[in-house]
């Protein structure tokens, strides 16, 4: 088929799944306030360029629950015979609804929480479900617990982890590993302006787990959306957003216009330089999207994927200094 022609698809850590080079975020453009046309044109668009992964979580919107609710329509209605086509991923531990069993690590957030995200997207099982965010006061063997249940009930094919620093990462692999079950992979906020810390790539790689870098073009920092400024449609010039416009700082722009030059002589745009940046590390990389006209650039990064040493010292000089 022509969609898996052109995308490269590489093994998760030491496991059986292979996740294409780039995957679909739905934190943003996909809630309430979305045209629904366009988040159609999105998923249906993405998976034509071979995009088989699509990341969601119980409170991605707005308002919570609404970008499962989205995926859902257009999977049910468009996507259904190609079901097993694709790798859909969901999360618990974010605040979801009121009360004391409506965010974190319990067994009883984290199986109500599936519960509901399978109902809103009218599916039998998703084939990765991820604890969030560590939680510093459930006992890991809690989670983990959850996490076997959902496997063993077939709710969930695969279990992660996000945002588990390199200690709480390598206390819940080992944990893992005693109740005989094998993370699959670690959600880890990664790009060229957000570089993780060498332990917890080591931890990972050590562990054969697969690694999947989100924001990898730092909210579209790493794009040549901002290289002048802050124009008035972007995600910085929406309110309630993560990416406030007190966060693009001149340091920021002048140094994104510096990539943006190495980018050029690369025959690449800065996006697309930024994710074959961090595929060199990761498994994935999850980009978001307002349109599809940019998840179409992003996927021509398969074409160059490799740096020579010049480039990344200069990449280097420009990120770190
Ligand atoms: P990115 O860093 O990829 O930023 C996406 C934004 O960049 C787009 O919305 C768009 O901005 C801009 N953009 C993308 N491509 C281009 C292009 N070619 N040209 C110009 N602008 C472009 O990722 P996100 O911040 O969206 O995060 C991606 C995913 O990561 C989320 O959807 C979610 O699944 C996951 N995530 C996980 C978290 C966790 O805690 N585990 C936390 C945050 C995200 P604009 O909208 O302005 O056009």
């Amino acid at each position: 088929m022509k969609r898996y022609e052109k995308m490269k698809y590489r093994r998760c850590g030491a496991s059986g799944v292979l996740f294409p080079a780039i995957s679909l975020g739905l934190w943003h453009n996909f809630g309430t306030d979305a045209p629904y046309s366009n988040c159609r044109d999105m998923i249906l668009g993405s998976f034509d360029l071979g995009i088989t992964h699509f990341d969601l979580a119980n409170n991605y919107g707005p308002i919570p629950g609404s970008a499962e609710e989205t995926f859902g329509r257009i999977l049910n209605s468009e996507l259904k015979s190609h079901r097993d086509e694709l790798f859909i991923a969901t999360k618990a531990g974010y605040g979801m609804w009121d009360g004391p069993y409506g965010e974190w690590g319990s067994k009883k957030h984290m199986l109500s929480s599936l519960d509901q995200s399978l109902k809103r997207m009218d599916l039998e099982h998703v084939d990765l479900f991820y604890h969030h965010r560590p939680d510093p006061d459930t006992p890991l063997d809690e989670t983990i617990d959850a996490l076997v249940q959902v496997m063993r009930s077939g709710k969930a094919l695969y279990v992660g982890i996000s945002n588990y620093d390199p200690v709480q990462t390598k206390e819940m692999i080992e944990a893992c590993e005693r109740r005989g079950v094998k993370l699959l992979i670690h959600q880890v906020n990664y790009s060229m302006f957000q570089l993780p810390s060498e332990d917890i790539i080591s931890v990972l790689d050590k562990s054969n787990i697969g690694t999947i870098a989100y924001c990898p073009l730092a909210q579209g920092l790493l794009t040549d959306k901002y290289l002048d400024g802050i124009p008035e449609i972007s995600r910085a010039a929406t309110k309630n957003t993560h990416l406030n416009r007190d966060s693009i700082t001149e340091e920021k722009i002048v140094k994104a216009n510096a990539l943006n030059e190495i980018a050029k002589q690369r025959g690449q745009t800065l996006a697309q330089m930024a994710l074959a940046w961090v595929l060199q590390r990761t498994t994935t990389a999850l980009i978001g999207a307002s349109k599809l006209s940019q998840i179409e650039e992003n996927v021509k990064i398969v074409d160059r994927l490799a740096f020579t040493e010049q480039e990344l010292n200069e990449i280097n000089k420009v990120i770190r200094e």
